[in-house]
This record gives C-alpha cells, sequence and structure tokens, in this order.
C-alpha cells in the first residue's frame, strides 16, 4: 500500500497539514473545514479535551481552562494549568499534532506513514528534542525536524532552478520575526545565516493600535479605566482592523455600548496606523541587517526575498521588503501556508515520490558548540572556557574532533561539559549537558590525550564521543554519550507514561466538533454583544442546544447552520 506523506507547520498561533497531490502542495481542511488550526487546548466542563477553533473560542470565555502560545516554552520545563490538568509544552503539541494527524487521515482515508515537521531556524538543541518528543507523544514517525525557512524555499520551487540562487526568508508571524539568509546551490540548500526578533509579530502591530487609541476611547466611552472585558472588545477591533487596513486605505472602528460604557466609532487611517507603528518598523531592520551580515552578503546580492508569515500582509511591511530588495520580493503563495507546503514538498521527496524532483536539503548548525576547559592565562588558570568543536553554520550532518589534555598530575577523572553558544566564557553559553570520564589512567598532567568527537545529525541530536587515549599499559578507550536531556525535556519514561495517559484523554468525537467549534463560536460572541443582538443570539444557542438534545441529525444540522448565520450576521451588524 502506498504510504501517506504529511508536512506539518507546528505553529505558535496556528498549525497546518499538507500533503503531495498530482505533485502539488495541498493544505488539508481540518474536521470544520478551515486551513488553520489555532494551537490551543481547552478542557470542557465535563474533563474532556478541545483543540483548535473550539479551544481559541474558550480563550475568552474559560481562560483558566485554556493553553495557547506554547511553542514558546518548547524545551524548558514550563507547563500549563488546563483544567484539571498540568500539562508540558511537549503534550500540549502533541496534542495539536494529533489532532491535525487525524484530520489527515480522515480527509485522505490513508494512514499517515510519515511526518516531516518544521520548527524555527533559531530553535536549539533542547528546543528541537522536544518538538521530537512532541511527535513521539503524537504516535508521529517524524522523518525529519526542517528549518522552516528551508520549507519555505522548498514551497516555493526555488531548488529547481539552474543558476544558484541567493534568498533572504523573511518571516513575520503573530509573535516573531525571523530571518535567514539561504543559498540554493545544484538543489542543495544552505542556511548561510539567521537572525530574528522573537518578541516582534503581527501583535504588537495591534498592540500598538491598542495604545494609541485607548485613552481617547476611555474618554469617548466615559471610562475612567477599562475592565478586562472592554479590553479585550477593544483588542479585537483593532486585530480587525489591522486586517482591514491591509486591503483598504480607511478602515473604521466601532465598539458596541456595554453595559458600563457607551458605543465609540471613529475611522482610522492606514497613514495614521503607519505612523504608529513607525517604531516596530525601525525594529524590523535590525534582524534583516544582522542576518544579512551573518551570511556576510548585501541586499543588492540576494535573487529572492520570500516573505512568510500572515503579517507580511501589511503594506507596510511590502514596502520595507521592496525599498530593500525592489522587484526581488516574492508573495505569489499564501504566506501562512508556505511553510507547511514546503514540509510536505519534503515529506513527499523523502517518501521518493516520483513527481517530485530529487534535491537535497542540508541544514546548518544553528549555534556552536562546544566543551568547558581551562586555559593558563599568564600566571592564573582561568576556568570555564569555551573551546567550539562544531562552528555555528557547519553544514549538517558534521562530524568534528578536537585534542584535550588532563591538567593535573594523576588526575583520574575529566568532567566533560557541554555547552551551546557564541559567547568564550561557557557561563555565558548555554549547558546542554555533562559527562564524567572516570578511571583515566594514573600520568602527569599534560599527558593523557583525550579526543573529543562530536557527531551533529540533520535532527539535531548532538553525539559524544570521547577517546582516552593509550598510556603506559593502559590501550586507548573510547566512551559514548548523547547529550544529557535537559532539565525539563522528557525522559524516554516520561514520554512512555505521558503516551499512555494521552491515550486515556477523552477528546470530543470528530464528527460532534462543528457542533462544539458552532456553541463555542457562539457564546464568545454573546459575551461580546448586548441588547437585542445578544437576546436573538441566546434565543438561537438555547434552540440549538436543544436539538443537540434530540440527537435528530437533520433538525442538528439546520439548526448549526442557522446559528452560523446568524453569528456573522450579528458579527457584521454590530461589528463585533
Ligand atoms: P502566522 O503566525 O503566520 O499565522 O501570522 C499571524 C499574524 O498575521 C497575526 O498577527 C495576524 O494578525 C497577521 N495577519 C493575518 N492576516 C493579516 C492581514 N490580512 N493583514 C495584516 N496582518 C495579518
Amino acid at each position: 500500500m502506498q504510504g501517506l506523506y504529511v508536512g506539518i507547520d507546528l505553529g505558535t498561533t496556528f498549525s497546518l497539514a499538507a500533503i503531495i497531490q498530482d505533485g502539488r502542495p495541498l493544505i488539508i481542511e481540518n474536521a470544520i473545514g478551515e486551513t488553520l488550526t489555532p494551537s490551543v487546548v481547552s478542557e470542557d466542563e465535563d474533563g474532556s479535551i478541545l483543540i483548535g477553533a473550539a479551544a481559541l473560542a474558550r480563550t475568552t470565555t474559560h481562560p483558566q481552562t485554556t493553553a495557547a502560545t506554547f511553542k514558546r516554552e518548547m524545551g524548558t520545563s514550563a507547563s500549563f494549568q488546563v483544567g484539571g490538568r498540568r500539562l508540558r509544552p511537549e503534550e500540549l503539541s502533541a496534542l495539536v499534532l494529533r489532532k491535525l494527524a487525524e484530520d489527515v487521515e480522515a480527509r485522505t482515508g490513508m494512514t499517515i506513514t510519515e511526518a516531516v515537521v518544521t520548527v524555527p531556524a533559531y530553535f536549539g538543541e533542547a528546543q528541537r528534542r522536544a518538538t521530537r518528543d512532541a511527535c513521539a507523544l503524537a504516535g508521529l514517525t517524524v522523518e525529519r525536524v526542517i528549518n522552516e525557512p528551508t520549507a519555505a524555499a522548498l514551497a516555493y520551487g526555488l531548488n529547481h532552478y539552474e543558476e544558484d540562487q541567493r534568498v533572504i526568508v523573511l518571516d513575520l508571524g503573530g509573535g516573531t520575526f525571523d530571518v535567514s539568509v539561504l543559498e540554493i546551490l545544484e538543489g542543495v540548500i544552505e542556511i548561510q545565516g539567521s537572525a530574528g526578533d522573537t518578541r516582534l509579530g503581527g501583535e504588537d502591530f495591534v498592540n500598538a493600535l491598542v495604545e494609541e487609541l485607548a485613552p481617547e476611547v476611555r474618554a469617548a466611552r466615559g471610562l475612567v479605566a477599562e475592565e478586562p472585558r472592554q479590553r479585550a472588545q477593544l483588542r479585537a477591533a483593532c486585530e480587525r482592523l489591522k486586517r482591514e487596513l491591509s486591503e483598504a486605505e480607511r478602515a473604521p472602528l466601532y465598539l458596541p455600548a456595554t453595559d458600563s460604557a457607551k458605543a465609540f466609532e471613529r475611522v482610522v487611517s492606514r497613514e495614521e496606523a503607519e505612523a504608529w507603528w513607525e517604531p516596530l518598523v525601525v525594529r524590523l531592520r535590525s534582524p534583516i541587517r544582522a542576518a544579512l551580515a551573518d551570511a556576510g552578503v548585501s541586499p543588492e546580492e540576494i535573487d529572492v526575498a520570500l516573505l512568510v508569515g500572515g503579517a507580511t500582509r501589511m503594506p507596510v511591511f511590502r514596502r520595507l521588503a521592496a525599498s530593500l530588495f525592489g522587484g526581488r520580493v516574492r508573495h505569489e503563495l499564501p504566506p501562512d501556508e508556505a511553510v507547511a507546503m514546503g514540509a510536505a514538498v519534503q515529506a513527499a521527496l523523502k517518501a521518493d515520490q516520483k513527481d517530485v524532483q530529487d534535491l537535497v536539503v542540508t541544514d546548518i548548525a544553528p549555534f556552536t558548540m562546544g566543551i568547558s576547559v581551562q586555559r593558563r592565562v599568564g600566571h592564573r588558570d582561568l576556568q570555564g572556557v569555551f573551546s567550539p568543536i562544531i562552528e555555528r553554520g557547519t553544514v549538517l550532518p558534521a562530524s568534528r574532533e578536537d585534542e584535550f589534555y588532563t591538567i593535573d598530575d594523576d588526575q583520574r577523572s575529566l568532567l566533560l561539559e557541554v555547552y551551546q553558544g557564541e559567547n568564550t566564557m561557557c557561563r555565558d553559553n548555554h549547558r546542554l549537558g555533562h559527562y564524567s570520564l572516570d578511571n583515566l589512567p594514573p600520568a602527569k598532567s599534560g599527558e593523557v590525550p583525550i579526543r573529543v568527537r562530536f557527531t551533529y545529525d540533520l535532527n539535531g541530536m548532538l553525539e559524544v564521543e570521547a577517546t582516552v587515549g593509550a598510556h603506559g599499559r593502559h590501550g586507548e578507550r573510547v566512551e559514548t554519550f548523547v547529550v544529557e536531556r535537559e532539565p525539563g525535556v522528557m525522559t524516554p519514561e516520561q514520554i512512555k507514561r505521558a503516551r499512555a495517559a494521552m491515550a486515556r484523554v477523552k477528546f470530543h468525537p470528530r464528527d460532534a466538533l462543528p457542533n462544539r467549534v458552532a456553541i463555542e463560536r457562539a457564546e464568545e460572541l454573546h459575551t461580546r454583544l448586548l441588547g437585542d443582538a445578544r437576546g436573538y443570539l441566546r434565543a438561537q444557542i438555547v434552540d440549538f442546544r436543544g436539538a443537540l438534545e434530540s440527537q435528530d441529525i437533520p433538525r442538528i444540522s439546520g439548526q448549526r447552520e442557522e446559528l452560523i448565520a446568524l453569528c456573522r450576521y450579528l458579527a457584521e451588524a454590530t461589528n463585533t
């Protein structure tokens, strides 16, 4: 039987999956017919788990039982309270991955054989491991974890060009801005430089609108200070305003009256908004400069600039890109879908599907990796000096070796401490793990050579091999270890237990999901409406709940469509 190979973009705000069909990437719709599945997990009143749109709608109505933006915490020991459960970022990501996988299987009627999952280029060892752990928890066989910009280049088919290409990928998502410079040479893709700002994204453009407009809104609505609900109302209106200003020169900001505030209406021009965004636009420039510098190229040397991430739709962003890269900017693919499409291309490639041209994808080590050593400076011994073994930018897979010596007479053991980072001192870098080499042969200082070999594979797994050199009657001895897991990253035993626990989690039945999403969205809208509009909606929700009790399928779907139509009408009519 032919296998099903899927590419997954596991995003901070949204995730999505794609497959290759007839030689082209195809984004798969989820159970409710949408392509973007919010990376949000929530727990229901009866203890079952909701993932995606139904969970996102509950972020305002049930914040204490809902978790979002957990991708930011991958590879750390953070955890999130979701109702009665405390879940790690890997477990939450696994729930999203599993949901995407189920949707793909339901749409295609096939079982997934293998998946390719994307991660940001700046993800370090621990974050990549945590991503793989999430895949294992979701029961997915993950062939490769690839970098998001590499996937974007694959989606644009840049690997098929005859000539060498130098590409810059500008990825402005909801919460981060990632810039990578790639070189594509005879179908081989290499990342030459990357930089980013993990605290700058589309959300900040919304926040800037909120900050600018809040005082005026407060004064006009007769409020001393906003309640959280009014703040959420203003935020939602500003998100809509931002998107509308991507299409039109002017757009309305409208806030309907609530029990404690008057209605507010005002038109905002793109020019006004762009003036408020100026400081953010200035900040966008520095990661672009840094990535170009990291790759050692000037903007003129870039052949293609790819715009990826939903927020690159903003005209102010497109102008910035055009000012640097002129007519070499490309944005034909939907910016939120390009990465998943590229992951599918890679998955199909891996599966050796005939309809995808051959290519090799290489990646680079995102950070320098090395060990801690002691160095003599004048008469003093300086501890904790970082001695790099695999330099940042080394093409992967890579295996590099360096030789070290014992420092004391009769030194019988040595602590190998593995670090990642770019600073000269280990204390300023990030510790990945350690290993104690014991039973060294007795000898004078500097007489026992220890060769340390780092082998780093395409999935970001670091294996360390230490060879203790021969001395006297002691022969050569080799010890190997995979860098110890970070605190916060799961052990195989923990993964086994978490998988078993996940198998017991009660999920909402798939066929009932559209009903559930309709209810959660309607309830969320209900919290924001007032007066007659609220009354109509309440009546319709009650009718729909009644229909659900009846188990009468045609009646349920009829009522659901009516509820969805009413929500759409009321949201538009009240601009909520
Ligand atoms: P992503 O993480 O790639 O899905 O990006 C999501 C970000 O893109 C959010 O901040 C959205 O507000 C933003 N976004 C999506 N569509 C638009 C649009 N038409 N105009 C401006 N920003 C948008």
